[in-house]
């Protein structure tokens, strides 16, 4: 849990921890609610929510016969990288 979790209102970085956790169906209902309130005023998370979309499909296809949880943290990391990058 994240110190952070009081406010609604959260930034880019926390909402990409909170799509990719909804993702992976891990997100809890608060986190779906700051995560759909961040969308809905920040473009480039929703852009990034979509493309998440797409690539966890994606991953999901080339993951079927060997899909570790930790093969899935790597990947989760990396989608978060992505993330801080387009930001910065
Ligand atoms: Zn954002």
């Amino acid at each position: 849990m994240s110190k952070k979790n009081k406010s609604l209102f959260v930034d880019c970085s926390e909402a990409a921890t909170c799509c990719t956790k909804a993702q992976y169906d891990e997100a809890g209902f608060f986190e779906k609610i700051k995560l759909m309130i961040h969308l809905a005023f920040c473009r480039t998370c929703r852009t990034f929510s979509s493309k998440n979309s797409k690539l966890t499909r994606k991953i999901e296809e080339a993951n079927l016969k060997c899909c570790s949880e930790e093969k899935k943290r790597e990947w989760r990391e990396s989608i978060n990288k992505l993330h801080r990058e387009e930001h910065s």
